[in-house]
């Protein structure tokens, strides 16, 4: 048997003046797709630079505060703490996952490595979930056992210092992911913002102290343990539907729309979609005229993939499979028929 390589080459090889080299017209289309592949490119590695400059801005506040809850023994800071500990880390493993994303499809990964980034989904749920344990467990044990917390103008200041760390990162990555269009990245902006806030709830921990009710300093430490759990359950909800191949249905709407616009295209079968890593996969099945060439059955075929390429950016390929149309009584599958 001779192997055959489908050489269509969306998304990874035409440039601006991409012709197929078949049927595309006499001049040549400003490829929409290909200026998005370039720009992809410079922005992840914008991406990957804001992603370490976050990690240098958290990971400086986290060992800051630290040294203060070690002073001072105070458990709200301790859950501020242990929340900016383990989204400082976040970046770690994806940061890993992108590198290992890059790596080519191999004879055993033959979807490449894309996914790695799921597991680092894995990993930053574990962290997360770590931290408000621990937290939870602090504030509910220190309740039970109240304890002085000294140095009171220590806590706050720490408290200022990780509100001011959160702003200056959130601010950063609001404008970096604005600029390369991510929208993970402005999500996990808005993120550190909030974050600056559970923060200054510190210093509230540290006024009421300095009033006379040494257990706002727990009670403190316990809302905080409840908005790291809220950041839990967003960020496991997303690592779960990864895992599951689940898709924002707008998609699917879309891929079907730029489906059935094709010419050729008599009618729109199953349409899957999955992410592997930040790139979208789809297989389709199209229906085509039964009296149709393969020739041409094949075109419209490739046509449909294109029409999906440019409705879908992040999308870096398709399986379209075109089906005759059945004729009264008809089953072009009636081999299959056993196995479904
Ligand atoms: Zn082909
Ligand atoms: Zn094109
Ligand atoms: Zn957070
Ligand atoms: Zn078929």
């Amino acid at each position: 048997m001779r192997k055959h390589r489908h050489g269509h080459g969306h998304g990874h090889e035409h440039g601006h003046e991409h012709g197929h080299g078949r049927g595309h017209g006499l001049r040549p289309h400003s490829h929409e797709a290909a200026d998005k592949v370039d720009s992809a490119l410079e922005a992840s590695a914008q991406g990957m630079r804001a992603l370490w400059i976050s990690l240098a801005g958290l990971g400086a506040t986290t060992v800051l505060q630290a040294a203060v809850v070690a002073l001072t023994g105070s458990v709200a800071l301790l859950g501020d703490t242990l929340h900016n500990a383990a989204d400082a880390l976040t970046a770690v493993p994806l940061g890993i996952a992108f590198l290992l994303g890059r790596r080519p499809p191999t004879r055993r990964y033959t979807y490449g490595y894309g996914r790695a980034e799921d597991l680092a989904g894995v990993v930053i749920v574990l962290a997360i979930a770590a931290s408000c344990v621990i937290a939870g467990y602090a504030a509910i044990d220190r309740l039970a056992h109240p304890q002085p917390v000294d140095h009171l103008p220590a806590v706050a200041g720490a408290a200022l210092v990780g509100f001011l760390g959160n702003e200056i990162v959130a601010r950063y990555r609001i404008r970096v992911g604005r600029r390369i269009g991510s929208a993970a990245l402005v999500a996990d902006g808005l993120h550190a913002r909030t974050d600056g806030f559970a923060s200054l709830a510190v210093l509230l921990g540290a006024g009421g102290i300095a009033l006379g009710a040494p257990w706002a300093d727990p009670v403190v430490g316990l809302l905080i343990t409840v908005a790291i759990s809220f950041v839990l359950w967003q960020t496991a909800r997303e690592v779960w539907r990864r895992l599951m191949d689940a898709v924002d249905p707008d998609l699917v709407d879309r891929a079907e729309a730029a489906l059935a616009a094709t010419p050729g295209v008599l009618a729109v079968g199953d349409v899957r979609l999955r992410w592997i890593g930040h790139n979208l996969r789809a297989e389709c099945d199209v229906v085509v005229d039964a009296a149709s060439t393969v020739v041409r059955a094949h075109k419209v075929a490739v046509d449909a993939e294109h029409s999906l390429l440019h409705a879908l950016p992040r999308l870096s390929g398709a399986v379209v499979h075109p089906d005759p149309e059945p004729g009264p009584g008809e089953d072009h599958h009636a081999a299959l028929a056993g196995h479904r």
